[in-house]
């Protein structure tokens, strides 16, 4: 079985085509600057066949996209497959299910309307998920099973007391503004995998999910479900990431706007795409530029990793408080998984509560494995995320059920 995942974007879409029951990965790549001069990136998995690295090719809308990829897909010459009979089925990322989805779905007109019920909860993905499911409809016909994998859904087993915001209720009931949290994909899937290593069943299992990159959330996994996360109603709350803000008192936009004469778009722009990490060092979004330039003496730099360090320590211990215990701290995404320098800040003074990093353990990028000391009382573990494969699973066992 072959299964298409895509993930798409305003102006870009990735996409990988993955065999769910073996985890192979046959090809993956990029379309970008669709609308604009259309780049094609396009990079096989398998022996002797090339790959095209952002040639140009016309991409006026998404089904162009969509059809760039199928053509490279089937290649005489360097495709990973014979036709488009092929593929079994498209996996859809969509980022905002609202409450309406606690769990992937198969794409009909009325999952359809459902999802751009959601579209005010997140203006920006999911009219381009949309437009991304349209283009595969457009492209491969409605013969082909397409399956929507929500970033929030996973979260939607929180319980009200954390998601509820302490604002007049009204917004609740009214306009459902309330915590939903994302990155629900990965925290789903490093969370399987850890239970899979441990030999245990998720139910037996408190678990504090790091994921920790770009964008950053932490997710407290108790009994295999979520029951609390850092990000919001939106990706902007919760930690401090590369460019995000995350949590602050709200009274500091009041303070700049009215200063500066600020209009609520520019603010939420500084907030989005100016601050965090980015903001404080005045530097780079990007956490090696930063602890390079932490080394060679910038303190601004050292000061802005130092605030991101010391929010994800504080909220392991959050998390743990919520759950009465820990019994896993998992770190993945591009800092979890490759910054064996910053777990060791992550879990700095958190020996009391029984987590603590083996330095030679934890000597390791991008592998899974267990960090924390022999016989230790909290498992600290390296597990590289794969939203790709959890899409490609989720979708597989949906299409197998029709
Ligand atoms: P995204 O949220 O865009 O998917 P990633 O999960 O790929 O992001 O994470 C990207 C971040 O991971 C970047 O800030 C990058 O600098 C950081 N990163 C990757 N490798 C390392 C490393 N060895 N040390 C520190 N940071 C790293």
């Amino acid at each position: 079985m072959n299964i298409l995942v895509i993930n798409a974007g305003s102006s870009s879409l990735k996409y990988q085509l993955l065999n769910p029951e073996s985890g192979e990965l046959l090809a993956k790549g990029l379309c970008e600057r669709i609308g604009l001069d259309g780049k094609f990136t396009y990079k096989p998995q398998v022996e002797g066949k090339q790959k095209l690295d952002a040639v140009d090719v016309a991409m006026p809308t998404h089904s162009e996209a969509i059809q760039a990829v199928l053509n490279a897909l089937i290649d005489p010459e360097n495709g990973v497959i014979a036709s488009m009979k092929e593929i079994d089925a498209v996996g859809h990322r969509v980022v905002h299910g609202g409450e309406k989805f606690a769990s992937s779905v198969l794409i009909t007109d009325e999952v359809m309307a459902a999802i751009e019920e959601c579209n005010p909860l997140a203006p920006l993905h999911n009219p381009a998920n949309l437009i991304g499911i349209n283009a595969c409809t457009s492209v491969l016909g409605k013969d082909v099973p397409q399956v929507a994998v929500f970033d929030t859904a996973f979260h939607q087993t929180m319980p009200a007391k954390a998601y509820t915001y302490a604002i007049p209720y009204e917004y609740y009931k009214v306009d459902k503004l309330r915590r939903y949290g994302f990155h629900g994909t990965s925290h789903r899937y490093v969370s399987k995998r850890c239970a899979e290593i441990l030999g245990k069943d998720p139910s037996e299992l408190k678990i504090v999910s790091c994921h920790l990159g770009n964008g950053s959330s932490i997710t407290a996994v108790d009994g295999g479900k979520s029951v609390d996360t850092s990000m919001g109603l939106t990706p902007l709350a919760g930690l401090p990431m590369g460019t995000r803000s995350g949590d602050m008192d709200a009274g500091v936009m009041e303070y700049i706007m009215k200063k500066y004469d600020m209009g609520i778009e520019e603010m939420m722009n500084i907030l989005n795409k100016k601050s965090g990490v980015l903001g404080v060092s005045e530097v780079s979004s990007d956490f090696r530029d930063l602890t390079d330039a932490a080394e060679a003496g910038n303190e601004q730099a050292g000061l802005a990793v130092e605030v991101f360090e010391y929010g994800v320590r504080k909220m392991i211990g959050e998390y743990a408080a919520a759950m009465g215990g820990v019994d896993a701290v998992i770190f993945t995404a591009g800092v979890g998984e490759n910054s064996a320098d910053m777990r060791l800040k992550f879990v700095e003074g958190l020996e009391f509560m029984g987590i603590e990093i083996d330095p030679e353990k934890n000597n390791c990028r991008g592998v899974e494995r267990i960090v924390s000391p022999d016989g230790a009382k909290v498992k600290v573990m390296v597990i590289p995320t794969n939203e790709e494969l959890m899409i490609a699973l989720d979708t597989a066992e949906i299409v197998k059920a029709l």
